[in-house]
């Protein structure tokens, strides 16, 4: 059985089976010091045996949060966009670095990288779709919506899209409405809201649009909690 655990904003602890049979823990963008987070970075790296990967969006602070002590706490690698992976190689944090285009050749878990549409210091900032043999998970990183979501669909099919909602920065409920009729998952899950002042916005909201116009079941998530899948 697969797992979602939401830490508040955009940070998210997905555990799978990997594509090699064994279970995967993958963290993406873990900024576990927000405000709404359930448990302290510190805390966090102490509760688990292992963590395999941590998959960085792009480098705002509150994506790229705690990915450098997380990592080397545990061991974990990071996957992101090329040229933020050298910039945390030279941290001495182990990274697989990839881009968009295609799937990254990671042998153990199946992953792409997917356009955002955002701004970064350290290559562009990217979405991504990530899972094993329970399913694929769309993270959509910070984006404003584009009609390339759709490709999204055609072609990694993803089972569950986190979607930011909070607008000002990315997507508002609006438009996250508008990306799960283009993305048509089984599952939305809204991320990237309530975390400040400028990014409020109601899940509610959100879900009763969603659920109105599209077979898509919303599942709002509070920090802390976590979703089985299947
Ligand atoms: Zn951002």
């Amino acid at each position: 059985m697969a797992s979602i655990r939401y830490f508040g904003h955009a940070a998210f602890e997905l555990r799978f089976t990997g594509l090699d049979g064994r279970e995967k823990r993958v963290l993406i963008d873990p900024w576990l010091g927000n405000p709404l987070s359930p448990v302290s970075p510190e805390d966090y790296a102490k509760s688990i045996d292992k963590l395999d990967y941590i998959v960085v969006t792009h480098d705002h602070g509150d994506h790229l949060g705690d990915t450098e002590y997380i990592a080397k706490k545990t061991g974990a690698r990071v996957i992101a966009i090329y040229d933020l992976a050298v910039e945390l190689g030279k941290k001495g944090v182990k990274t697989v670095d990839g881009n968009i285009g295609g799937r990254i050749k990671v042998d153990d878990v199946y992953i792409v990288f997917t356009p955002a549409l955002h701004s970064s210091s350290h290559g562009v900032p990217v979405g991504v779709v990530i899972g094993g043999r329970e399913y694929r998970v769309y993270h959509a990183g910070d984006t404003g919506l584009f009609t390339e979501m759709q490709f999204i669909h055609e072609l990694y099919n993803p089972d569950i899209a986190l979607l930011p909602i909070g607008g000002h920065y990315t997507m508002g409920v609006d438009e996250a409405v508008k990306a799960v009729e283009l993305l048509r998952p089984k599952i939305a899950i809204p991320m990237h809201y309530n975390t400040f002042p400028p990014i409020k916005a109601d899940p509610e909201e959100f879900k009763k649009k969603v659920e109105e116009k599209t077979s898509t079941k919303v599942v709002i998530l509070k920090p802390g909690e976590e979703m089985s899948y299947p």
